[in-house]
């Protein structure tokens, strides 16, 4: 076990390592299984040298890690920020590879990043630094192979420049080999909000549980990006109160529930949420302890921890983001029966429309956005109640029952394919 408060505790393949241990351990795996399932695929380092506007030549540093391939390709999100590290990239790319299996997608794992800041970066520089990137892990990404997709920081815009440097290098047009796309060069309806469709399906089918009426329940929002922000906007017009906004700045809160659209336009108008007509600014500490139904954390890793996790007042949490919640900190949440949605379930919204979008692109025949949109909450719905099944069965909270059946299925996979030697 990780030791509460350590700088381990922030490590996101340190605290991946623990549901990993635990869920192996709950399912009796063998040893030589363990090994193969808790070790990356391939490892990918790279140096993305650029001529920055100024003249100046900077050289950046970018990965890619695949995780696994052993139920097909890998699959996962290219991520632009200061922090990006390789144990980040590794713990990410698993929970692909586990994402991806609860949701019971014909992937594997993967996830990419590059260390820069975006906010300093002109438009031509991000492209330059994409391009390049491209280039030096063409040999490792392709659609048979492995599909980048957006992450923190990076857009369909980016996703266009990926394709179209692969594309230049193969002689050929090649929509599949990126996902997150623009609409008009391969995207498909309805994958911006498919993470943020994702949360309120399953946040909903939470709400049952509780015997909370949409209409009455309450969430507040850690995140107004894409994750977050869809999922405030879809929630509201299903009459859910979105009563708190939280970002890097601080937060935004109403009891009645937050006009979302104004405050989107409010955000864009003045470059912060705070400060917001019908609403009272918050500090970041003071939201995340507000009393609320549900808390979605849609933002970054490190959300919820062994300091924070006892003052939480929420009945569910519903993990938009990817590792919002430390190791130690799901004792105390399982210990208060704080009903967790884990991120390998609340956040599979995106990277099932992308396997759609993927689908769409190899037929070369595109879906309309009803479609989209009842598929996934098929998958959605069908895969929470897996995961509860599981849970049920077995006597384990959320997060390890859906780590439990992940696990399984990719061990299945990997014994029916056997050891190429
Ligand atoms: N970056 C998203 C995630 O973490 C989407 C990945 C994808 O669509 O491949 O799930």
């Amino acid at each position: 076990m990780l030791a509460p408060h350590a700088a381990d505790e922030f490590n996101p393949w340190k605290n991946a390592a623990i549901r990993f241990e635990n869920a192996a351990a709950k399912l009796n795996l063998d040893d030589g299984m363990r090994k193969i399932l808790k070790t990356p695929s391939k490892e990918l380092t790279v140096a993305i040298p650029i001529i920055l506007d100024d003249g100046r030549v900077e050289v950046f540093t970018g990965y890619r890690v695949q995780h696994s391939i052993a139920r097909g390709p890998a699959k996962g999100g290219i991520r632009y920020a200061p922090d990006v590290s390789l144990d980040e990239m590794r713990a990410l790319a698993s929970w692909m590879t586990w994402k991806c299996a609860v949701v019971n997608l014909p992937y594997g794992g993967a996830k990419g990043g590059v260390i820069c800041d975006p906010a300093i970066l002109s438009q031509i520089e991000l492209e330059r630094i994409t391009r390049r990137y491209t280039a030096e892990i063409l040999d490792i990404i392709g659609p048979e192979k492995d599909i980048p997709a957006p992450d923190m920081n990076t857009n369909e815009q980016t996703m266009a420049w990926i394709m179209d440097t692969y594309s230049m290098h193969k002689r050929e047009t090649t929509t599949g080999v990126v996902t997150g796309k623009p609409l008009n060069l391969g995207g498909s309806l309805g994958r911006p909000e498919a993470t943020g469709r994702g949360c309120l399906f399953v946040t909903r089918e939470a709400l049952k549980k509780f015997e909370i009426p949409p209409s009455r329940a309450t969430v507040v929002i850690q995140g107004f990006g894409n994750v977050g922000g869809m999922a405030a906007r879809l929630m509201a017009k299903q009459g859910i109160k979105v009563v708190c906004i939280i970002e890097t700045d601080g937060a935004v809160y109403n009891a009645n529930g937050l006009d979302i659209e104004a405050l989107m336009k409010h955000r864009r108008e003045t470059g912060s949420i705070l400060d917001f007509s019908e609403s009272q600014n918050l500090s970041s500490d003071e939201a995340l302890r507000l009393q609320c139904d549900v808390l979605l954390p849609a933002a970054k890793e490190n959300v919820i921890t062994s300091e924070n996790a006892a003052s939480l007042n929420c009945k569910i949490v519903c993990e938009g983001a990817n590792g919002p919640t430390t190791a130690p900190a799901d004792h105390i949440l399982a210990e208060r029966g704080i009903f967790v949605v884990p991120d390998i379930l609340a956040n599979a919204g995106g990277v099932t429309v992308s396997y759609f979008e993927w689908v769409q692109d190899r037929q070369g025949y595109f879906w309309n956005e009803k479609l989209v949109n009842e598929r996934l909450e098929e998958i959605m719905v069908n895969s929470f109640y897996d995961v509860l099944k599981y849970a049920c069965e077995h006597n384990v909270e959320n997060r390890t029952a859906a780590y439990m059946l992940a696990l399984d299925r990719v061990a299945f996979a990997i014994k029916l394919r056997g050891l190429y030697a």
